[in-house]
């Protein structure tokens, strides 16, 4: 049986529709990717059915035989162009004041995502969050694989950690790695997406989980 929510020190978060409303950013940039390759645009709705990390799997999809760098640099042309064209990323609702909850608490507090890292930390910065976080990964393809390394690194004992995500590959991560996880529903899957991945726990957004360590 898992510790119960209030007992968990150590909080590890993903970043993209976990603390950040991203969504029009990514669906922007992998738009430009499909584009290069003169592949059919995906709608807002038809990216969050076939989206899913590590995006290898994906891109191996939608585009067969494309060296993975390749892509990768398309996509980051692609976010930038998206951030000139003056589509801004905020942070979720309830983000910040989350933090700082868990601020006042003592807990410590990771990122561990697969944006691209050069972009994640300038957003971090920019967001104002960044002091938040003792540790951040970032541009990290397959978070099962960095998963026990952060434990062991900061020495974060399983039983005392958590890992937030909105996508069934950070559930699936913290499965790897022996925490609890919790599932969000403010980003990139949906309700029955993350429920087939079993996750300990799964909330609309991160006001309702603060009432739920708040009692
Ligand atoms: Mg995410």
């Amino acid at each position: 049986m898992k510790e119960k929510l209030n007992d968990y020190k150590n909080w590890i978060f993903d970043w993209s529709g976990t603390l950040v409303d991203d969504l029009t950013m990514v669906l922007d940039a992998t738009n430009h990717v499909l584009q290069v390759y003169e592949k059919p645009l995906l709608t807002r709705q038809e990216f969050k059915e076939r989206f899913r990390l590590p995006y290898t799997g994906f891109y191996e999809e939608v585009l067969p035989g494309v060296p993975l760098d390749e892509v990768e640099d398309h996509f980051r042309a692609g976010f930038a162009n998206s951030a000139t064209s003056g589509v801004i990323s905020p942070l979720l609702p309830h983000a910040e004041d989350f933090l700082e909850f868990l601020g006042t608490r003592g807990a410590r507090m990771f990122i561990l995502s697969s944006m691209d890292a050069q972009a994640f930390d300038g957003h971090a910065e920019e967001l104002g969050v960044d002091h938040y976080f003792e540790a951040c990964y970032a541009g990290v393809l397959d978070k099962r694989e960095q998963i026990h390394a952060i434990l062991k690194k900061h020495d974060l004992a399983s039983e005392n950690t958590v890992f937030l995500g909105d996508m069934t590959h950070d559930i699936e991560t913290a499965q790897h790695g022996g925490v609890a996880s919790v599932a969000l529903l403010t980003g990139y899957q949906s309700r029955e997406q993350l429920l087939a991945v079993f996750p300990d726990y799964l909330v609309h957004d991160l006001a309702q989980l603060k009432e739920m360590l708040s009692t």
